[in-house]
């Protein structure tokens, strides 16, 4: 491993993590789509291209600057330029996000394929009431014009349905990027199961979905949000629960 101080470490065994949680929840895409957290003096920490989530670990990440060019790479697979094109724009653009993740799930896919996209119906998908982004399709993202077109579109937002294509969310910390990521999956699969009934929908008034959304955003940045939610997920790799 290259680390060179024991914050780098912390991240290098936070990020490695949420791969292989993304993985055993079944939000990955094969060898597809990064997780990338920022390093001090620009440099971000990512997936080498051809390892799947599970097969991630602290020690085989790979670093880029802020162009997407490898600076070190313990694997020799490089990264998927694509990939990076998302993740370099949004890191330029928000100094307060640390981790930006980006899942392609089958939920996912198909809220970005509604033209409605996501509806304010249960709990989860509140928190994204007026606090989700939408970017249009552009093709794969291999050109570094869209960078732009994607910052704009994600604007100060912690959460972005990228039509056509998938899930993306951020965070100050890996851990918030990931639960803010399995809440919005979730607020899929649930729309999704809900409209497969068929029957009548019943929507949250706005007045309702806001006040749900301040209570998420007052609890992710309270003292036993988020990071106590991180540690409890961060135990389901360690397998401190196998004795219950
Ligand atoms: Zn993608």
């Amino acid at each position: 491993m290259n680390a060179t101080t024991s914050e780098e470490r912390d991240l290098r065994q936070n990020l490695a993590a949420a791969y292989r949680l993304i993985a055993l929840d079944g939000m990955d895409d094969g060898i597809d789509t990064h997780i990338s957290a920022r390093l001090p003096g620009e440099r971000f920490l990512l997936n080498a291209y051809g390892l799947r989530f599970a097969e991630v670990r602290a020690d085989n990440l790979v670093t880029v600057d802020a162009d997407g060019k490898v600076l070190d790479d313990p694997t020799g697979l490089g990264i998927n330029p694509a990939g990076f094109t998302i993740h370099s724009a949004l890191h330029a653009a928000r100094p307060d996000v640390n981790c930006v993740m980006h899942c392609h799930t089958v939920a996912g896919v198909a809220i970005s394929c509604l033209e409605e996209g996501l509806l304010p119906l249960n709990q989860w998908a509140l928190q994204f009431h007026d606090r989700l982004a939408y970017h249009d399709f552009e093709g794969i993202a291999l050109e570094l014009d869209e960078r732009e077109r994607l910052a704009e579109d994600l604007g100060d937002h912690a959460a972005m349905i990228l039509r056509q294509h998938g899930l993306l969310t951020c965070g100050r910390s890996v851990g918030e990027a990931f639960l803010r990521m399995r809440n919005l999956e979730r607020s899929c699969q649930t729309q999704l199961a809900a409209q497969a009934t068929g029957q009548p929908l019943r929507l949250a008034s706005p007045t309702m979905a806001e006040h749900v959304a301040q209570q998420f955003d007052a609890w992710a940045t309270g003292p036993a949000g988020s990071d106590r939610a991180w540690q409890a997920e961060l135990r389901r790799l360690s397998g401190a629960d196998d004795s219950l």
